[in-house]
């Protein structure tokens, strides 16, 4: 097929992602418009439904179900969490709602674990109660299993596997669906007056992280690319305590091991992290990121210890089922060994700028799950609150979508697709191959760049050395340009990094997640979103600052 004349066709409301967020988003768009079986929603994932950050989600789900706790005391965890930076509607929305949550997904067959009868809790860092519900060590897997299947049985949803979305459909300024390659590589275009974008983080932009191959920050970089608002992308969760063994992934330890009281050791068995913060183990996954990386460098060693001595071992055989296992495929024995672990960058709190019913600043066009900022996580996301946020959202923008009654037949077909697919992509098979090589080396020197001048600790040097050879690779990739998907995430990848850094130069105070040790300090005049439209930066107040 010529890329002139593309494949077209036709949905109601076209759900771009296959985590918790699209999934249930879809679910509930079904459910809004359960009475009129030709509503057809187009639900796309660039790989298989079964392949996402959801599935490898570990620790559980943040919800006030127990009746001493409250949702004013979630509320306060989150805020306090978030630095300054949250905006409390969205907050509000999130804990009010968390209940109802889980009692639909139980509902839906979610096998949350329990303690008797009652839904066992656990206690995750910077939570003042213990709330905190998991299904083992593997709530995401128990997550994507349920919803998926859900789907799947829905004759008003189609899913399409291995389609990867490139950019936006617009008319005059409204979105109208999407380009996007699908398994044969031809380009199609998927129509619909409703788009949502649920396509996850953007945290593969780092060397060292904890996410799966996809998160390539696609959802962020398309939404910029057509003109959307983003928001406070310099902040990026790292995780203190990533698998360090050479040769092995970054396999995340769930905070539930120090939840339950596993200690943080060096070498020499010190529980280093009161030296940083009285709350230790349990401080904030930012303070005791920094712990940990301060300490390395302090002690010269390449990994500092998880040790898990504390806890009964038929806790730890219960709970911790996988991490027992990916463990013993790297011959770690937690039983009878500290794990030897690392910091690694682990979830990206800002995204496309959403109200608390899902709308982005483009009509037609909606964000659900990690790629949005509906503004609940602020600073630095409170532990387990993320897959909340894509049920509690997802939720409302289904609402907000139905309240519309769009009509498909209003969509309007583009008439040009972007210069880059028509006439730039490489069409000869060996110039193709030749241009994926490259673009993978820029892949991977990007992000050991991005590791280096925009991870843990940053400053002014470092990140505008970055930006200046982010900005080289965005024009080299024009030239490389191919239909395949190498290119395409790299693209992407690229342009995340773009949008992080130039975030992370504007904001000279450290706050929450981003650390800077040329403005070490938090600053009051600094309690703002930073805002990128187009090239355009700037600094917004809070809703309610
Ligand atoms: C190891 C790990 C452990 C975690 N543990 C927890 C936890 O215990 N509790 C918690 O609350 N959070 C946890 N998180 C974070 C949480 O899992 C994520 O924030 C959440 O799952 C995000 O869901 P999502 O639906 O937004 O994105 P994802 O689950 O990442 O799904 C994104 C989907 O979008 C699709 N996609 C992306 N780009 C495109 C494109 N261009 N075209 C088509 N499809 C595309 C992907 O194929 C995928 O289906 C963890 C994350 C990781 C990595």
């Amino acid at each position: 097929m010529s890329a002139s004349s593309p494949k077209i066709e036709k949905f109601d409301a076209l759900v771009i992602g296959g985590g918790a967020a699209g999934l249930y988003t879809a679910l509930c768009l079904q459910q809004e418009y359960a009475h009129n079986p030709n509503y057809r929603i187009g639900l796309v994932t660039k790989d298989e439904l079964q392949i996402s950050a959801t599935d490898w989600a570990q620790g559980g789900i943040a919800a006030v179900v127990d009746p001493s706790d409250r949702p004013e005391f979630h509320a306060e965890d989150t805020l306090k969490a978030g630095n300054g930076l949250c905006e409390p509607a969205a907050v509000e929305v999130l804990v009010n709602s968390a209940k109802r949550q889980i009692e639909q997904l139980v509902a839906l067959g979610v096998d949350f674990d329990r303690d008797g009868t009652t839904l066992a809790l656990t206690l995750e860092a910077a939570h003042s109660r213990r709330r905190v519900l998991h299904a083992a060590d593997t709530t995401g897997r128990a997550l994507v299993h349920t919803l998926a299947a859900q789907v799947l049985a829905q004759p008003q949803i189609q899913v399409l596997n291995q389609t990867l979305v490139l950019d936006l459909c617009l008319v005059a300024g409204i979105c109208g669906g999407v380009y996007a390659l699908n398994s044969h590589q031809e380009i199609i275009y998927l129509l619909a007056p409703v788009v949502v974008l649920a396509t996850g983080g953007g945290a593969q932009v780092f060397a060292q992280n904890t996410n799966p191959p996809s998160s390539t920050g696609d959802g962020v970089a398309i939404a910029w690319r057509a003109g959307a608002l983003v928001r406070d992308l310099e902040f990026v969760q790292f995780h203190p305590t990533a698998l360090a063994i050479p040769g092995a992934p970054r396999f995340l330890i769930s905070e539930a091991v120090r939840g339950e009281g596993a200690y943080l050791i060096d070498r020499s068995g010190d529980r280093f992290t009161f030296a940083y913060d009285p709350r230790g183990e349990l401080a904030p996954r930012d303070i005791v990121s920094r712990a940990v990386f301060s300490h390395l460098q302090q002690t010269g060693e390449p990994t500092m210890f998880l040790d898990l001595q504390a806890i009964a071992p038929e806790k730890i055989a219960h709970r911790f089922p996988n991490i027992i296992k990916i463990c013993q495929q790297w011959q770690v024995d937690i039983f009878a060994q500290p794990i030897p672990v690392t910091p690694a960058a682990h979830y990206c709190m800002g995204g496309i700028t959403t109200d608390t019913m899902g709308a982005t600043s483009i009509p037609g066009l909606y964000a659900v799950g990690e790629c949005a900022s509906t503004g609940v996580h602020g600073a630095n996301r409170l532990a387990s609150n993320s897959l909340l946020e894509c049920f509690v959202f997802g939720e409302r923008l289904a609402m907000a979508v139905r309240s519309q009654n769009l009509d498909p037949s209003s969509t309007k077909l583009p008439e040009f697709l972007p210069l880059a697919w028509k006439s730039a992509c490489k069409q000869d098979p060996i110039q193709i191959s030749e241009a994926d090589n490259n673009t993978a080396k820029i892949k991977s020197q990007l992000q050991e760049l991005v590791w280096k001048t925009a991870g843990i600790v940053r400053d002014r040097e470092g990140l505008e050395l970055g930006l200046s050879q982010i900005e080289t690779w965005q024009i080299e990739l024009i030239k490389l340009c191919s239909n395949s998907r190498i290119w395409i995430e790299t693209r992407n990848l690229t342009d995340y990094a773009y949008l992080l850094i130039r975030s992370a130069i504007f904001r000279t105070e450290s706050r929450g997640a981003h650390f800077r040790q040329d403005f070490p300090k938090t600053e009051i005049s600094w309690q703002v979103h930073t805002v990128i439209q187009a090239e355009k930066i700037y600094a917004q107040l809070l809703d309610q600052a």
